[in-house]
């Protein structure tokens, strides 16, 4: 069982972001047993793995992080010595409607799964040194910055990726480390709540931990109740594009392959107990998104400028809704020499082509389940 040089459970791999996650290792690491723990809720799907589902070092395990006897026993009988936890209740609008679940899975299934890594920890062999317990978590626990330049200033921030035609900041404050949490959605609040169990980990028991809190991320695989997924899908379809408030929310965009390359560098080369900042320097406007999904979709399809326009539908804003997320990754830049290499453009091309050639797995997932959600969502606007 144990002729890997590494076994490493990756929780939340059949989700978006964890799927990117466990190709990138599976791939890139013929040598480590890489073990997808995933409760296949309605965010995770299998399909989103099939190009590697038949790998040797690749093993997909459906269970619950919730259940501690069931996480106690994967991490010793697969002699787990590396866990990247992703798994996770992740959209705020379902935890405004739904907050229970999510202090469950987000708090609760963190905790279980971290008393699970440190019983392992606890039964290490000797001269171990590894990183244990890697949490990925979000900007949204630092709350949100005052949005004082709606029209943009000149970003201060350049990366391989910057040279976007939106090169902007619309203020001039960004989260760093050390910035103090203030979490405003249940979503981020159960997040931080984990954030703080994790380090507790470290404090008071010495686990191996690092933490990393990222920007929004988009591309290939992303559930279609998401801003970019799901108004690629509206576009196509001639659905209204429900744009909250006036569309004036900020947020900053990383493509999601290169979130799992810093996630990579981080999990082999990340101090340990310490906090990394990822993000993509690349803030937008939700309305300038849209826009540019707008343009992008009807220059693919062949349909006329400007076509589209009609369907944007403004809707009654978000409620607690923050104005504008802005991430400071310097540290990580600086200390590890990650960058974000994909300019947004080109992100967004790929995205939006990517969408346009797999219907067949928009129409899997947006079957069932999500279709009435979405409905409920968005029948009274
Ligand atoms: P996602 O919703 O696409 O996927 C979550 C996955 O977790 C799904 O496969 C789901 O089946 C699984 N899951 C949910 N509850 C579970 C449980 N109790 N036990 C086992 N598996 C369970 O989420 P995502 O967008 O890929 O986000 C992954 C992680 O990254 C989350 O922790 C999220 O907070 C964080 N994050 C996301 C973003 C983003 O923009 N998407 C940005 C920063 C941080």
């Amino acid at each position: 069982m144990n002729s890997f040089k590494r076994n490493i459970i990756v929780t939340g791999g059949a989700g978006f972001i964890g799927s990117h996650v466990v190709r990138l290792f599976v791939n890139k690491y013929p040598d480590y047993r890489i073990i997808n723990v995933d409760a296949l809720t309605y965010a995770g799907n299998l399909a989103n793995l099939k190009d590697i589902e038949d790998a040797p070092n690749y093993l997909f395990v459906k269970a619950d992080i919730c259940d501690f006897d069931k996480m106690l026993s994967l991490v010793r009988d697969y002699g787990v010595d590396g866990i990247i936890h992703l798994a996770a209740e992740s959209h705020v609008d379902r935890s405004i409607k739904d907050p229970f679940t999510f202090a469950r899975t987000n708090v609760m299934g963190t905790l279980s799964l971290l008393q699970a890594a440190k019983i392992a920890w606890e039964e290490r062999p000797e001269g171990y040194e590894g990183k244990l317990f890697y949490h990925i978590s979000t900007d949204e626990v630092y709350g949100a910055l005052e949005l004082t330049h709606p029209d943009g200033l000149p970003s201060p921030f350049t990366t391989a990726a910057s040279s976007s035609t939106n090169h902007h900041a619309y203020g001039e404050e960004f989260f760093l480390e050390t910035t103090k949490y203030n979490p405003h959605s249940p979503y981020s609040a159960s997040k931080a709540s984990s954030d703080h169990f994790v380090r507790s980990y470290h404090d008071t028991y010495g686990m191996p931990v690092v933490i990393t809190n990222c920007s929004n991320n988009y591309g290939p695989y992303q559930f279609p109740e998401k801003l970019i997924p799901l108004f690629i899908n509206n576009i196509r379809h001639r659905k209204p594009l429900p744009v909250y408030g006036e569309g004036l929310n900020v947020r900053d965009w990383l493509f999601v392959e290169d979130h799992a390359r810093a996630i990579d560098l981080i999990f082999h080369k990340g101090r340990i107990a310490d906090t990394y900042n990822i993000g993509g320097f690349n803030e937008w406007r939700n309305i300038d998104i849209v826009k540019v999904l707008i343009r992008t979709v009807d220059r693919m399809l062949g349909n006329p400028e400007g076509y589209s326009d009609s369907l944007i539908t403004y809707v009654t804003d978000r409620a607690g809704h923050d104005l504008r997320y802005a991430i400071d990754s310097r540290k990580l830049q600086r200390e590890l020499g990650w960058e974000p290499t994909l300019q947004f453009e080109e992100g967004i091309e790929r995205t939006v082509r990517w969408y346009l050639d797999n219907q067949e797995w928009l129409d899997s997932v947006t079957s069932g389940d999500y279709q009435s959600y979405y409905e409920q969502m968005y029948a009274n606007r």
